[in-house]
């Protein structure tokens, strides 16, 4: 445990490497962290132990978390470089200036992670940071310390200066200690009730604060969709990870005349699912005892409400926290499994009179991380997709959007804001810095002191030029100025 107490001086020490860091030119910069692929490489297998062995997921959602991070970092590799070069930007009618975006490093970057994903939702800030030349101390959840602590083996093993990445281990008290600490950003990854605290404490520092937060994603499947693919894709969105994935399926809204028949087809494969905690399984046990707890207090409700269990509803034996795949149907609509957020292996269907049903009911809830369309017309779907008030869209597919490390993540709503990921999530963690040059040296320029009327008629000229544009803009602006001139 790390005291908390300790926490500012470790970023005081971050923050001695990190200035060494953010002065390297970007391309030296991203040279040396090409250095970050073997080491994730090499030490591939333990870390994918480390994440069996704390969240008890299956060996294939392990590693899952590993090839993201190697894909995110290949990413940065590629991208990074032209993106944190200062550019040029257009003078406009200043012609006699120059104009340049500088992009800098923020500082010191606090990351607080939480236990579903432990090593991608460490390591994706972390990365990202150090591209953006910060130095990070990172807090992972208590529940899996270890998949954090790696962060620090790997920035050692690729050659990165000691101190520039800190993991620090402890619980909120921790993290709460870590976003008071003087960090010049914070991203946070976790519930939506812990994302109110962080925020509300970051401003009595004025930290700026990216907010990760929790989900209520909806599948709309219409009548036009292929029911098969529809049906698989929706079950595996529900639960790999056992559920404990913000983005996975928690509700579909099915048009009614196809209903019964995505019912079947998911019942036909939710029966072949294996769920336990021995090797070879697809649903693996929850990772946090409280949080099956919620899930069957949401199922209970449904149930007391008149839902129906199909599938699954209790988990492998009393003392297991293996909880069934579970797909619940003839729900009412004040289920709390409906509006709150699960994290747990549950599926809901609810049939819809249609599409504007669905993205009604979509759009309802106060989440907005993202969500699946399932249709056989393409153009459909971006419709859909583009009315929808939601961080991400998936159209006949889930999940698939975060392994494409080019594209942002993020949410709306209370799901959060800011974005990691891609370009959008190396712009997060970096500043822009306006610089102008001037290149002619004029003994003053025509707007400083003094005043005068021969300053006012160009100012006067300059606007009517302004406004009226082009060619037209020259000839009323020079007229504009005779007669100014003589009135
Ligand atoms: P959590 O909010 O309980 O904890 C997340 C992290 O915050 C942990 O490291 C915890 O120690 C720390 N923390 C707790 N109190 C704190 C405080 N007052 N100040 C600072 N830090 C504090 O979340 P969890 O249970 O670990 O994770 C599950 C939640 O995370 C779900 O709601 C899920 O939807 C969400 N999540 C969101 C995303 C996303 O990218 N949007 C990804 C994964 C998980």
């Amino acid at each position: 445990m790390t005291p908390a107490q300790d926490v500012p001086q470790r970023v005081a020490r971050a923050r001695s490497v990190q200035e060494g860091w953010a002065s390297l030119d970007p391309s030296d910069r991203v040279r040396r962290l090409r250095g970050l692929l073997d080491a994730i490489g090499s030490r591939a297998g333990e870390i994918e132990e480390t994440i069996v062995a704390e969240t008890g997921k299956p060996r294939a959602e392990a590693l899952v978390e590993v090839t993201t991070i190697l894909d995110l970092v290949g990413f940065y590799l590629k991208k990074a470089p032209s993106f944190l070069e200062s550019r040029r930007v257009s003078t406009g009618w200043l012609f006699w200036k120059r104009a340049l975006l500088v992009r800098e490093a923020l500082g010191v970057v606090g990351v607080i992670s939480p236990w579903n994903y432990p090593f991608i939702l460490s390591m994706t800030p972390v990365v990202t940071a150090l591209f953006g030349g910060n130095g990070v101390i990172l807090k992972p959840s208590e529940f899996t310390p270890y998949s954090g602590l790696l962060a620090e083996d790997l920035a050692r093993d690729a050659g990165l200066p000691e101190g520039l990445v800190q993991v620090i281990v402890g619980t909120g008290v921790t993290g709460a200690a870590l976003v008071r600490s003087g960090v010049d950003k914070i991203v946070f990854t976790g519930g939506t009730e812990t994302g109110r605290k962080v925020m509300a404490a970051a401003a009595e520092s004025l930290t700026p604060v990216v907010l990760e937060l929790g989900g209520k994603d909806a599948a709309i499947v219409l009548e036009d969709a292929d029911l098969e693919r529809a049906a698989r894709g929706i079950l595996w969105g529900a639960f790999q990870n056992a559920g404990q994935t913000c983005i996975s399926v928690e509700r579909v809204f099915v048009v009614e005349e196809i209903h019964d028949l995505l019912v079947g087809q998911i019942l036909k494969e939710i029966r072949s699912l294996k769920a336990g905690s021995t090797p070879g399984v697809d649903v693996g046990p929850m990772v946090v005892p409280q949080q099956l707890e919620r899930v069957e207090a949401q199922l209970r409700d449904a149930l007391d409400r008149g839902g129906k269990v199909l599938a699954g509803g209790h988990r492998a034996d009393p003392a297991s926290n293996v909880f069934h795949p579970t797909l619940l149907v003839e729900l009412h609509g004040a289920s709390e499994v409906l509006h709150e957020e699960t994290f747990g292996p549950i599926l809901p269907v609810v049939p819809v009179r249609d599409q504007e049903e669905a993205i009604r009911k979509t759009n309802e809830s106060c989440y907005g991380l993202s969500a699946s369309v399932w249709t056989g017309d393409r153009r459909r779907a971006l419709d859909v997709a583009g009315r929808l008030r939601v961080g991400g869209v998936a159209v006949n597919d889930v999940l698939v959007n975060y392994g494409i490390p080019g594209l942002p993540f993020g949410g709306v709503r209370d799901s959060g804001f800011g974005r990691t990921r891609g370009l959008d999530g190396l712009a997060e963690l970096t500043r822009t810095r306006a610089t102008v040059v001037d290149r002619l040296g004029l003994s003053r320029e025509p707007w400083w002191f003094p005043y005068s009327r021969v300053t006012e008629t160009v100012l006067w000229a300059s606007l009517v030029f302004r406004w009226k544009r082009g060619i037209r803009g020259l000839v009323a602006g020079a007229l504009a100025l005779v007669r100014r001139k003589r009135g």
